[in-house]
């Protein structure tokens, strides 16, 4: 089983082995988590997504890349659920994004990832359900290589509903 920890502050500081980009689907970079990824990396983030992803992504998968300039050796992208969008099951397609990530840092043999809040900014995922959902997946997987799963909440009171969450 994953150890998590919460905490509060920038993902792009964060020294893990991979952090996860709350992305888009164009995969082109964009406001929130993913700028500040973008701006952290630096520019040959962009290139390579162009290059190696040139159709973007679907909502709940995930792609890897490298750091660059970032503390963390990769990048894994996903993009989450946008929560008014209709006729999707959000909680299943946010359960995707966390499982996808876990299962693409195995794969390649990483002990840490950190993970942002994923589809609580712009695509307004409730940040308590999105939390339980996030806590559940990493609870259920099984992993090979990883250890630790580091949730990082850019907001104390957010990171405070999720270490009330942990508790359950
Ligand atoms: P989404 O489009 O998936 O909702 P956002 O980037 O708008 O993605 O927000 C996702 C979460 O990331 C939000 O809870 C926001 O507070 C948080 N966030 C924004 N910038 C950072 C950062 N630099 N490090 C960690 N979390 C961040």
């Amino acid at each position: 089983m994953l150890n998590i920890e919460i905490t509060v502050g920038d993902i792009t500081k964060v020294n893990v082995d991979a952090i996860v980009n709350a992305a888009n689907t164009a995969l082109r970079g964009g406001g929130g988590v993913d700028g500040a990824i973008h701006r952290a990396a630096g520019g040959q983030l962009i290139y390579e997504l162009i290059e190696r992803y040139p159709d973007g992504m679907h909502v709940g998968d995930a792609v890897v890349t490298f750091g660059y300039e970032l503390p963390a050796m990769y990048v894994i992208h996903t993009v989450g659920p946008h929560y008014m969008n209709v006729g999707i099951d959000h909680e299943a397609l946010l359960e995707s994004c966390y499982r996808r990530c876990l299962e693409e840092a195995d794969k390649l043999g990483l002990h840490s990832i950190a993970f942002p809040a994923i589809s609580t900014g712009v695509y307004l995922y409730p940040l308590r359900d999105a939390t339980r959902v996030a806590l559940r997946t990493i609870r259920e997987f099984e992993p090979e290589s990883l250890e630790r799963a580091e949730l990082v909440f850019f907001k104390s009171e957010d990171a405070e509903i999720a270490r009330e969450l942990m508790n359950y």
